[in-house]
């Protein structure tokens, strides 16, 4: 396989709710969560059996011919969608979602001009890679696309120097997600709609980390009640089968033809029955509740953390989508704490993050909150011997 992703020493056999067991039966809390996709929890028996009941049915249908399974999605997906996003397409991936938005806002305007954040994360094929902020994702794939501007995220005054009339689409995530877990100032969102709207630009949202309960709402938008023109979201739909949605007002969408945005996979029955089976659970279950509350139980064990441990600097985000800032580079704190039986993610350098499936629960962040307790202790004690020996 291509050397491309940067291995944990783990070979991860199965799972169960917000738990995975590597090949020799050893358990681990998951906080990493198939990053970010499985929001309703490993192997959910209602996912489970959706999945095997269509595939026994009918696994491949071209969206050029009709499907049950596939319309029952779409009606599940109107009936939560943000108000006015009214039409869906049906892709595999997040970075697909965010394609066919910069296709929609171009097509939509005339115009070129996309306005994103520094910090940002849109995935990596070459459009979305154009609208990504990482120098070590971009450089070595210039030119990329051309006419991409990034401003500093949070801040509504370089976005006002930035968007005009020549603006097609402001492309902004809620909370940042790769760039560290980074939630905006209050006023921001809706003030980039405006700023949007008084300029003919498109808003458009990637809600692919955020999207779909994560963050305590089903789409973080609804916390700071700003609803873009466009809204992707992938991770987590289809509780990690591949799935990429993107809404779309109803004239932005009637603006492509037929042909012009198309998937051979796009909408295809099993990642569609996945997809229903997991809202069904999502509501059914109130996991949105639960990412809320245990989201807030976790994030104070993460403060009290910062309280007792000189490395920590910061504690952010919202929901189920968290992240401690270290002083250091996270790698050891990671690695020991996959030792002690528990998986998380950085995003960066010096942040970890969590990202667990939304059924985790208060006795699991317990566990968490004394590996980490633990894990952190021995690696301020290498990094700062002189502190520790007071
Ligand atoms: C993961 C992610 C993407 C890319 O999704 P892929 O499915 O990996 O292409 C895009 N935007 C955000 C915010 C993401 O977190």
């Amino acid at each position: 396989m291509a050397n491309v992703y940067a291995k944990k020493p783990i070979t991860i056999s199965h799972g169960s709710g917000a738990v995975v067991y590597d090949a020799a039966g050893r358990e681990y809390i998951d906080c990493a969560g198939g990053y970010g996709t499985c929001i309703v929890g490993h192997a959910h028996p209602k996912v489970v059996s959706a999945i095997a009941e269509q595939a026994k049915r009918l696994i491949a249908c071209h969206g050029s011919t009709y499907n049950e399974t596939r319309s029952q999605l779409l009606q599940r997906i109107s009936q939560i969608a943000p108000k006015g996003l009214e039409r869906a397409y049906l892709g595999n991936s997040g970075a697909e979602a965010i394609e066919l938005a910069i296709k929609l806002s171009r097509k939509f305007t005339g115009r070129r001009e996309v306005v994103a954040m520094m910090g940002a994360f849109h995935g990596k094929t070459l459009g979305a890679l154009s609208a990504t902020w990482d120098k070590k994702y971009r450089q070595a794939f210039e030119p990329l696309q051309p006419e991409f501007v990034h401003v500093p995220f949070g801040n509504l005054e370089k976005a006002k120097e930035a968007v005009t009339k020549r603006t097609a689409a402001v492309l902004v995530e809620p909370v940042q997600g790769e760039g560290g877990i980074k939630p905006p100032p209050d006023d921001y969102l809706r003030g980039l709609r405006d700023l949007a709207s008084d300029n003919g630009a498109l808003l458009a949202m990637d809600e692919v980390q955020t999207g779909f309960g994560r963050t305590g709402k089903l789409f973080a938008c609804e916390h700071w009640k700003a609803i873009p023109d466009i809204l992707c979201f992938a991770k987590g739909v289809a509780s990690g089968l591949p799935i990429g949605i993107t809404l779309a007002r109803d004239d932005v969408m009637a603006c492509l033809k037929v042909g012009e945005h198309t998937s051979t996979y796009g909408g295809n029955p099993v990642a569609s029955a996945a997809a229903s089976a997991t809202i069904d659970v999502l509501l059914g279950e109130r996991l949105v509740e639960n990412a809320a509350d245990v989201g807030n139980y976790l994030k104070a064990k993460l403060t009290a953390l910062r309280g007792s441990h000189n490395i920590v600097r910061d504690v952010r985000g919202l929901g189920l989508m968290l992240a401690f800032e270290s002083r250091f580079d996270v790698l050891n704190v990671l690695l020991s704490s996959l030792e002690m039986g528990v998986l998380m993610l950085d995003a960066g350098r010096n942040v970890v993050r969590f990202l667990p499936p939304l059924v985790l629960n208060k006795r699991q962040v317990d566990r968490v909150a004394t590996v980490l307790d633990s894990v952190l202790q021995r690696d301020e004690n290498e990094r700062l011997p002189a502190k520790a020996s007071h």
